[in-house]
């Protein structure tokens, strides 16, 4: 009889989700495990959602690799699992002539690296992309796009759920032991225990802590951290491409650039700088003044009044700030711990990246186990691609006469109906927090914040789902929503 699982993926990363469903494609027993209460709540939802082209990666690297390959595996993806992405194209311009030498290096290191259709462009066909644009030349990449970064997580968790892959949600791990006949024992911080046979490291800002706990001592994250601001979608629009500056070789990041995201708002981000914690992602309004700027700077008539807020991501960094820069990804089955698949420092492109590292893992994972394929496996996610206020009225009448959820509104700034609230909370992970609805229905997205649909949302929960206020949670177990009463008496 088999003792545990197949294979465990430590992480609910992008990268640790796309592994997952790769290896729901063959007849193995698969678990994840993820210390937060739903996928998708570090890196993979803190980043500028693009699909990166591979221009910015040197030839030879696991990252130039890796990159071009997830871009090209990304449409079929996406419609697969339901995800919002669109091919936008990216100009990354030149300010002034000391920049023109950049761009020849990034379109001659691209093309090495297999990325379509790179153009230099004069400023007037720079201008015909983008309108107003400051700057006298840039390198066009048509193939660079963008796609919902915490979308694209769920839908490779919630497709590999359905296709038999095992998630262990609000589990840290705390140990691992290997075991003497083969195999790992995984200790979580709960008390709960499981065995398995390979163990995939994809704990991302933390992959050092874990390999650690399984006596790999040789790899340190350096936490990097990323600001954004964040624009309304009455400005959608305003952007008709990736607008990016052409980078500087010592840069952390690739510089501060103007990001449409794909349901219409603009980001403008992200700054780079080392921090102590892991998990730290406040924002500054140092930083805030700067990215208003930068973003002046390359869009001189961008309106920043549209702001509506803030959010930061950190960069699982394996060189130090006395260094600066990027490494490769680390990618590797490791030949002294028999069955223990490690991937550290997966920094940008890794959200572009994750569908053909899983790809890769998948290789890594058929050296240790058979790969017959799993029969029942389905590609597709259930469910609509589309939001109900993105379909045409005729749809919509006929959806609300046969069912009225559709016909109220709960986020007023998203119009998104109470059917949409109640399909997100029956997601099939069980996540039932504000921030998990919120990335599955888009609700609390708009310029409101969450003030009219919270409550609203609350209510729902209590309802129909019997939910005590205890248990209303913004994002994690530190994060109630109501700590007591403020007064005594029945609540209406
Ligand atoms: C500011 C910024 C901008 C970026 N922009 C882009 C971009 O535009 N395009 C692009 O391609 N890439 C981009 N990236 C990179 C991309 O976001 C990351 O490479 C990718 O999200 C990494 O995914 P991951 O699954 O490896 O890590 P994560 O998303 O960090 O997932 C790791 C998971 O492991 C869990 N975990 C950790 N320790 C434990 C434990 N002990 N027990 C259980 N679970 C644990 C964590 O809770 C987490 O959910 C950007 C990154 C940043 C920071």
């Amino acid at each position: 009889m088999k003792k545990g699982y197949d294979v465990t993926i430590i992480g609910g990363g992008v990268v640790g989700c796309a592994i997952a469903r790769e290896l729901s494609r063959y007849d193995l027993f698969v678990s994840l495990i993820e210390k937060e209460s739903d996928v998708g709540l570090g890196t993979s939802s803190r980043n500028s959602g693009v699909i990166h082209s591979g221009i910015n990666y040197k030839p030879g690297t696991l990252r130039a690799k890796v990159d071009v390959r997830g871009n090209k595996l990304m449409d079929k993806l996406c419609r697969d699992i339901k995800v919002k992405m669109k091919r936008i194209g990216k100009i990354t311009v030149a300010k002034d002539e000391k920049d023109i030498p950049t761009l020849y290096r990034l379109k001659e290191q691209g093309e090495v690296n297999g990325v379509p259709g790179l153009k230099i462009l004069d400023q007037k066909e720079m201008r015909k992309i983008q309108p107003g644009v400051s700057g006298i030349s840039a390198l066009y990449s048509p193939s660079s796009g963008i796609v919902c970064p915490y979308g694209l997580t769920i839908g490779l968790a919630e497709n590999a759920h359905d296709n038999g892959v095992h998630f262990h949600l609000c589990q840290e791990v705390s140990s691992i032991e290997t075991l003497t006949d083969g195999g790992f024992m995984i200790r979580m911080k709960s008390g709960t225990r499981l065995q398995t046979q390979v163990l995939i490291n994809a704990a991302g800002l933390f992959a050092d802590s874990i390999c650690r706990m399984a006596g790999i001592e040789e790899y340190r994250i350096y936490p990097c951290r990323g600001e954004y601001y964040v624009l309304d979608k009455r400005l959608n629009g305003t952007i008709k491409t990736l607008i990016y500056p052409a980078p500087r070789t010592d840069d952390p990041g690739l510089g501060i650039h103007l990001t449409p995201t794909v349901d219409g708002n603009i980001l403008i981000g992200p700054s780079a700088e080392y921090i102590e914690e892991h998990e730290d992602y406040a924002c500054t309004a140092e930083i805030m003044k700067s990215l208003r700027e930068e973003g002046h700077n390359l869009l001189p008539d961008l309106q920043m009044s549209d702001f509506i807020r803030n959010f930061s991501g950190v960069r699982p960094k394996l060189t130090p700030p006395e260094v600066g820069g990027n490494s490769d990804f680390v990618i590797e089955d490791r030949r002294d711990i028999n069955g223990f698949i490690n991937l550290a420092g997966i920094e940008s492109p890794g959200l572009t990246s994750a569908p053909a590292i899983a790809e890769m893992v998948l290789s890594m994972v058929g050296d240790h186990l058979p790969l017959r394929p799993n029969v029942h496996f389905s590609p597709d996610r259930k469910g609509s691609p589309f939001f109900f206020s993105e379909l045409p009225e005729e749809e919509k009448k006929q959806l609300i006469s046969e069912n009225p959820n559709y016909g109220e509104i709960i986020c007023r700034c998203e119009k998104i109906t109470k059917q949409e609230i109640l399909d997100a909370i029956n997601n099939p992970l069980g996540a039932r927090t504000f921030v998990s609805i919120k990335y599955r229905a888009r609700s609390g997205m708009g310029r409101c914040q969450g003030g009219f649909c919270m409550p609203r949302i609350t209510k729902i929960l209590r309802d129909e789902f019997g939910l005590s206020p205890e248990e209303f949670i913004l994002r994690s177990r530190t994060s109630p929503l109501f700590v007591g009463k403020v007064r005594e008496g029945d609540q209406k």
